[in-house]
């Protein structure tokens, strides 16, 4: 079962001590208060009621919103999602302290934005239901799907050649969650259009994170599978070094000093 699988496979973290426990906690509260769903056939919402939704999530502490459709590519085998479009939610991980990693400062700032994620989607899951809306919140650990292909179909990003979501205000500093609905008239995006494509062409002139990680597990040229679709990791590779609390690939982004701007004005010019 998911849940058991999750704390078996952290067990013994301790540096994420009471923060794993919480994103645990969160993360089977999601799937058991799926039976309050009102089914009420209730599938259109208007601007003032989105609105209000999306300031609930930025008091609680959600830095960036952006909506798709989910590609059912990106959903995970054996998994499913109950409501086909997605509220992506980001939350931003403090730069200075993802910047002293491989640091327990940066494992607790990973694992503060985990467990709060998994708070914020269970809250916004029962602010929409008492609004007679139904839906499935994914938290951050143990989710449905890729979020960070969901993400960037939803433009909040484009995924760099370390398999981040590197997005305008934040690089890569940033844990992701969604919250899945049955809404049909949300503001939808889907890849097409991304205005935060040139990033990967980017990253084939800056390499930084495949120099720089420990265990060499970051593609050079980033593998394309069977199914089309990039694979940016060798998950063996790195799983000794990220228990070890490597996220080097987070912290040698150049995006990580927040100057999307300045990189996006000087490659495009050159
Ligand atoms: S966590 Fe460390 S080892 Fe894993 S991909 Fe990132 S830099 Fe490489
Ligand atoms: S370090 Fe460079 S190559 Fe790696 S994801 Fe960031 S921009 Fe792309």
């Amino acid at each position: 079962m998911q849940y058991g699988s999750l704390r078996d496979k952290f067990k013994g973290w301790p540096v994420a001590g009471k923060a794993l426990k919480i994103s645990l906690r969160e993360l089977y509260k999601s799937a058991s208060q799926l039976k309050k769903n009102p089914h009420q056939n209730k599938n259109r919402i208007d601007d003032k009621t989105l609105k209000e939704f999306e300031a609930y999530a930025y008091r609680l502490g959600i830095s960036k919103i952006g909506y798709t459709k989910v590609n059912p590519d990106f959903i995970f085998k054996g998994f499913e999602i109950l409501y086909p479009n997605a509220m992506v939610l980001g939350m931003e991980m403090d730069k200075d302290k993802m910047k002293t990693n491989p640091s327990d400062a940066s494992t607790k700032e990973i694992w503060r934005a985990y467990s709060n994620l998994g708070i914020a989607v269970n809250k916004l899951a029962a602010w929409i239901r008492a609004r007679g809306y139904n839906c499935h919140p994914s938290p951050a650990i143990g989710g449905d799907v890729m979020i960070t292909a969901v993400a960037q179909d939803a433009h909040l990003g484009y995924v760099g050649k370390n398999g981040l979501l590197i997005t305008e205000e934040f690089g890569p500093s940033l844990r992701l969650a969604a919250v899945f609905l049955d809404i049909e008239n949300l503001p939808l995006k889907q890849d097409g259009d991304n205005p935060h494509r040139w990033i990967r062409d980017f990253c084939d002139v800056c390499n930084k994170c495949v120099e720089t990680c420990p265990g060499k597990a970051i593609y050079k040229e980033t593998k394309i599978l069977e199914d089309g679709y990039p694979q940016f990791i060798d998950r063996e590779q790195c799983a000794p070094h990220f228990s070890k609390n490597c996220s080097q690939c987070i912290s040698s982004c150049p995006f990580i000093h927040g100057r999307y701007q300045n990189i996006k004005t000087a490659f495009i010019q050159e």
